[in-house]
C-alpha cells in the first residue's frame, strides 16, 4: 500500500500543485492492478517530488485551492526514459542503408567508406557546438513524445579528446532541451583505425587514460562495451569493467547481438546495470541476469533495421523474472529513429511484449537500467515528479496508435517545461 501522507499535515495537503480525477498508471507493483492503476485518484507535487497520491474524496483534497488540474479521467504515466541511445553523432549513414537494402554486406559497405568508422570520421571533424546542434532535433523529438530522461553514449570519437567532446555535447543538448541525462562512456565501441590490429593497446588507452579523466571530470555515470566477435573480446571487456569499477563508474554492455559471446554473464558477474540487445542470449545468460538483477534492455529497432531473424528469448526472461527495458538505440547506422513509442510498438509486434510490459520497459525498468530505481520510473510518493498526462482511453493506445502524440502535458520535476 502506498504511504499517501508524506505531503500532508493532519488533514491538509502540503503541496505546490494538484492533479485530480486521473487514471494513474503508477507502474508501482505493490498496487496489484494492471499498469498499477489508481482510478480517479489525485497526484500532488511539492518542489521536484511527488508529495501525495490520494484516493478520490480524500479529506486532504477538500481545502486545497490552486493550482488544481482536473484531468477528467485522463491517464497519467511516469515520464518516459530512453535508457540506450547514441544520439550525438556527425554525418549520415543513409547511403549505407540504401546499399544494405540491395544486399551489399556490411564488410563491403565498410570497404567503400561506410559503416561505423564513417561516423567516427564525421564526428571527429565536428566541433562540440556542431555536435550539439546536430543532436538537438533528435532529443527534441524524443522529448515531444514524453521522454523526461535519456541515456546518451559516446563511442564515435575513439580518442580521449573526441570522446570527451561527445560527452560534453551530450550534457549540453540535454540541458538545452530540458531532459535529464545519464551519460555513458562507450569508448570500447569499435577499434579506431589508428589502432588496427592493436586492440589490446587501445583497451589500455581506454582503461589508463579515458576512464580516469571521465570519472574525474564527472562526464559519465557508466562505462559500456561492445562485446562481440567484430568488436571486443570478453577478456578485453573484463579489463575495461575492472577499470570502470575502480573509478566508481557503473558498467553495462552491448552483448549477444550478433553471436553468443557470453557477454551477458560477464555483465552480470560485474553487477552491471544492464545487458543490452541479447538476441543470441542463451539459458545460462538468462539465469546469470536473473541472479544478478541486471536489466535486459531490448532494442527491437536494430533488429528491424538489420532485418535480423534471431529474437531475444523474451519468454525465458519473463519466466525467470529478469526486468526488461525497451529503448530506441537511436544511432545513425542500425536504428536511426527518434521515437521511444515506435520502439515500444516494435517490442510488442516483433518481440511479443504486452503493451503493459513495453510501457513498464520505458519507465520502471528503464529507470532501473540507469541506476535510478530509487528516484524515478514509477508514480510513488517521494519520487521525482516526472510524469505525462495523456488524452487516451487506454494506455495501450500510447504504444499502438503511432503518427500522432496524444500527450497533453509533460511534467518534469514538478514543472511543465516547454520543449525547447
Ligand atoms: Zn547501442
Amino acid at each position: 500500500m502506498i504511504a499517501p501522507h508524506i505531503g500532508t499535515r493532519g488533514m491538509s495537503l502540503v503541496a505546490d500543485a494538484l492533479w485530480i480525477d486521473a487514471k494513474l498508471a503508477t507502474f508501482d507493483p505493490r498496487v496489484g492492478a494492471a499498469f498499477g492503476l489508481r482510478d480517479g485518484w489525485a497526484l500532488a507535487t511539492q518542489g521536484e517530488r511527488i508529495a501525495a497520491i490520494l484516493p478520490p474524496n480524500a479529506p486532504e483534497l477538500r481545502d486545497f485551492r490552486e493550482p488544481v488540474t482536473d484531468c477528467a479521467g485522463k491517464w497519467i504515466t511516469p515520464g518516459f526514459i530512453d535508457c540506450h541511445t547514441h544520439l550525438v553523432w556527425g554525418g549520415s549513414r543513409a547511403s549505407d542503408w540504401e546499399l544494405r537494402l540491395t544486399g551489399v554486406p556490411y564488410t563491403e559497405i565498410a570497404k567503400r567508406g561506410g559503416g561505423i568508422l564513417s561516423t567516427v570520421r564525421a564526428t571527429r571533424a565536428m566541433s562540440e557546438d556542431e555536435l550539439v546542434a546536430a543532436a538537438m532535433p533528435r532529443l527534441r523529438a524524443l522529448a515531444r513524445e514524453g521522454v523526461t530522461c535519456v541515456e546518451i553514449k559516446s563511442g564515435y570519437g575513439l580518442t580521449t579528446a573526441d570522446e570527451l567532446k561527445m560527452l560534453r555535447a551530450a550534457g549540453r543538448v540535454a540541458d538545452e532541451v530540458g531532459v535529464e541525462v545519464s551519460r555513458t562512456l562507450l569508448a570500447a565501441h569499435s577499434v579506431p583505425p589508428e589502432f588496427a590490429g592493436r586492440a589490446d593497446d587501445y583497451v589500455s588507452l581506454v582503461c589508463d587514460e579515458m576512464i580516469p579523466v571521465v570519472a574525474r571530470e564527472k562526464l559519465a555515470e557508466a562505462v559500456d562495451v561492445f562485446c562481440e566477435s567484430i568488436a571486443f573480446t570478453v577478456p578485453q571487456c573484463e579489463r575495461i569493467f575492472a577499470a570502470a569499477k575502480s573509478h566508481g563508474l557503473a558498467v553495462k554492455g552491448h552483448v549477444e547481438q550478433l553471436t553468443n559471446s557470453n557477454g551477458a554473464e560477464l555483465v552480470a558477474r560485474h553487477g552491471g546495470w544492464s545487458a543490452d540487445h541479447l538476441e543470441y542470449l542463451d539459458e545460462v545468460g538468462v539465469q546469470a541476469l536473473a541472479k544478478a538483477g541486471t536489466v535486459a534492455v531490448l532494442l527491437p529497432g536494430a533488429y528491424y533495421f538489420l532485418r535480423e531473424n534471431q529474437k531475444p528469448p523474451v519468454g525465458a526472461l519473463r519466466d525467470m523474472g529478469v526486468p526488461m527495458a525497451v529503448a530506441t538505440d537511436l544511432n545513425p547506422g542500425t536504428s536511426p529513429f527518434a521515437s521511444l513509442r515506435l520502439a515500444m510498438n516494435m517490442a510488442c509486434v516483433l518481440y511479443g511484449l504486452t503493451p503493459e510490459e513495453a510501457l513498464a520497459g520505458a519507465t520502471r525498468e528503464a529507470a532501473r537500467a540507469l541506476g535510478r530505481a530509487e528516484r524515478g520510473g514509477t508514480l510513488e510518493v517521494g519520487k521525482q515528479a516526472d510524469f505525462l498526462v495523456w488524452d487516451v482511453t487506454h494506455p495501450a493506445e500510447i504504444v499502438c496508435q503511432l503518427g500522432h502524440t496524444p500527450l497533453i502535458d509533460r511534467v518534469r520535476r514538478g514543472k511543465v517545461p516547454p520543449v525547447v
